[in-house]
């Protein structure tokens, strides 16, 4: 049997575990006599929305599924939402809980007094990515998304404004840097925080210290995780033979039954009995 080493960064993060703390809470609390509803699936695993599901959260796909709602309680989820969702939860009576993940919510804290104070805004991250598109939600004035570094040697806009430059909060620290780079470079006058969340920031390094010293590696998450990709990502680099599971039967044993060691690490929408049905999983390479 191959020695698994097991990232202990692995799995929910404070902000997911809160947001889903939350509505079994409110599940509990309410015993089916209201509904509950989650704006977006609450987290990035299937298996978890179907559990939740059975204790009657449910999830809206867009904040334009708000309209059938007439009772009930929603749930904001860790990634946040714009000022303009909340606004409209408002305008409508609609009772909410707000479960966005304090790290989030600081990020639009900062947008919105950065730019009341007359600062352009760029948002370094994915911007088809909730979270992105929540954070852009709270600027006052001009904000623009640079993905990567191509966009940013592109980007031309908010010439002669001070420009306030923060991060989704799963982006990687070195593809931030470069982008930050090309902007200093280009002669932009910014003003840069480092919103890049310590546990994201933790879960990328030990991912790449483990990846870097096994024979294969394991990345367990949703495929829709934008963490978990980026994990993904990360590994691959220092472990050639780097595999992405969802669920335990994802991994062919043929594959990894000749290795010593196996390296497993997961994103932050991972509950810890997928993973620890993956490691048994790997056990059985020994039958
Ligand atoms: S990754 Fe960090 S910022 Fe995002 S939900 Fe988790 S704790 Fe919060």
């Amino acid at each position: 049997m191959p020695e698994i080493l097991l990232a202990k960064s692995a799995g929910y993060c404070f902000g997911v575990r809160r947001a889903v703390d939350t509505a079994l809470e409110l599940a509990q609390k309410h015993q089916g006599k209201c509904s509950i509803y989650t704006l977006g699936p609450l987290i990035h695993n299937q298996r978890v929305i179907e559990q939740l599901k059975e204790q009657g959260i449910f999830p809206l796909e867009s904040a334009k599924e708000l309209d059938s709602v007439s009772e009930g309680i929603v749930i904001i989820r860790s990634h946040g939402v714009s000022k303009k969702v909340v606004d409209l939860l408002v305008q409508k009576g609609i009772e909410y809980v707000d479960a966005t993940c304090p790290f989030v919510d600081r990020i639009h804290r900062i947008v919105s007094d950065e730019s009341a104070k007359g600062r352009s805004i760029i948002v370094i991250g994915d911007p088809k990515h909730p979270e992105v598109q929540g954070i852009c939600g709270w600027s006052n004035g001009p904000v623009k998304v640079l993905s990567d570094t191509i966009n940013a040697e592109k980007f031309d806009d908010f010439r002669g404004c001070p420009v306030t430059v923060v991060a989704q909060t799963t982006f990687r620290q070195k593809k931030f840097n470069e982008v930050v780079e090309i902007l200093i470079k280009k002669g932009y006058d910014i003003h840069v925080l480092n919103t890049i969340c310590s546990a994201t920031e933790e879960r990328q390094k030990e991912a790449e210290e483990i990846a870097s010293k096994v024979d294969a590696m394991l990345v367990v998450g949703d495929v829709h995780s934008s963490n978990t990709q980026k994990l993904f990502e990360i590994c691959n680099t220092y472990c050639s033979n780097t595999f992405y599971v969802q669920v335990p039967e994802d991994l062919d044993l043929n594959r990894v039954r000749s290795v010593r060691t196996i390296g497993i690490t997961a994103g932050a929408s991972t509950p810890n009995n997928i993973i620890e049905e993956v490691q048994n999983h790997v056990r059985r390479t020994d039958v």
